[in-house]
């Protein structure tokens, strides 16, 4: 006999990327965390911290991240929720909203967690393909009649986004929650924080992990109206938030400057990237994110895959329809960047 829920013994674990152990000399550009170092401005908070703010629990509502994001979007304090990651964000909303005949809609291929998380509810997963140039499928999105329609924007693994236009024809006719995860807007020309406001049924998903360089923090929020986040708060762990990332992850949010330089190098190196790859005959996708998704000349992504790993540069690959014959790969530094078209160009000839 199982020690667990049926539906959890049938569902296949999320498999995050792959990180090698701490020391170990490789280029990692599989799961698209940032090369560059967070604020030294974070650094030297989580360098000064006393030892009373280990001891004692920490605020339940992590109320320093929640003042700096509204100093910093200008969007009212109340209308955030902190997560430990914005994972945890993604975790409340199918918590609070999705159960056993409840649908969830989203166009795929995208972030992996969300049929993950879904299926914990024993939701129903509607996955509605992206057109061929990843185009957001919006008429199909709305027939769906889901309780819960997530678009990932910029996405992944697709690096493309969505206008604000499209966004808001959705929202405007969607009846449920309408999730917008920006987690790679830092990278993109727009965004949709501005959504918010017009529509009582959308909240926004940010991230520290991607542009703030502090994926191993934990720290995201989501921006909703107040009846939206105190909903989410219902279901929300106690203490979701530790003491270290909320005064770190606050002081990183209030340095600005630092985290819009690291997004200035990197949105240059994309460009070069994606001009080297398609010069050695790759399919590049035109990406608003930290990465790109690339379709090498032969389609032989696997054993490319493979053989960069090999020679200690990781990339992902997903073994998955649509996707088996491309690869998803981070923007480094320009230096890792060289390294990678080096070896693309010998395995290429
Ligand atoms: C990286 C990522 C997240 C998760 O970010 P965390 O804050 O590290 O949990 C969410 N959504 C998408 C699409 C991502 O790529």
């Amino acid at each position: 006999m199982s020690l667990f829920r049926q539906e959890i013994d049938k569902l296949t674990a999320y498999m995050p990327g792959e990180q090698p152990p701490p020391g170990t000399k490789v280029i990692k550009l599989n799961t698209n965390e940032n090369p560059y170092p967070p604020s030294p401005k974070a650094i030297d908070v989580l360098r000064g911290l006393d030892e009373q703010s280990l001891r004692l629990y920490p605020k339940p509502y992590a109320d320093d991240v929640r003042e700096a994001v509204s100093d910093v979007l200008n969007v009212p304090a109340e209308w955030v929720l902190v997560g430990n990651g914005s994972d945890d964000l993604l975790t409340m909303i199918m918590r609070s909203a999705l159960w056993s005949g409840k649908r969830v809609a989203y166009p795929s291929p995208t972030y992996v967690l969300y049929r993950t998380l879904a299926e914990i509810q024993q939701a129903d997963v509607l996955e509605v393909p992206f057109g061929e140039d990843y185009s957001v499928p919006s008429e199909q999105l709305v027939s769906a009649g889901a309780a819960v329609t997530i678009i990932a924007t910029p996405n992944s693994p697709s690096g493309t986004a969505a206008s604000n236009d499209l966004l808001a024809g959705l929202a405007g006719k969607c009846r449920g929650l309408v999730v917008i995860d920006e987690a790679y807007a830092d990278f993109a020309d727009d965004n949709a924080m501005d959504l918010v406001s017009r529509f009582q049924n959308v909240i926004v998903l940010r991230t520290l992990s991607k542009g703030y360089s502090l994926a191993g923090l934990r720290l995201g929020f989501g921006v909703a109206r107040p009846d939206v986040i105190e909903g989410l708060s219902k279901v929300k762990d106690s203490y979701n938030v530790d003491a270290v990332a909320c005064m770190v992850g606050a002081a990183a949010i209030r340095d600005q400057a630092h985290k819009d330089s690291n997004v200035h190098k990197v949105k240059a190196s994309r460009k070069v990237l994606s001009e080297r790859l398609q010069d050695l005959g790759f399919r590049v996708w035109p990406s608003q994110a930290n990465f790109l998704l690339v379709r090498p000349p032969a389609g032989d992504a696997e054993s490319i895959y493979q053989s960069l790993k090999q020679r200690g540069i990781f990339v992902r690959y997903f073994k998955q329809p649509r996707l088996d014959d491309k690869l998803r790969i981070t923007v480094g530094t320009d230096e890792q960047n060289a390294v990678l078209l080096d070896a693309l160009g010998e395995l290429v000839k």
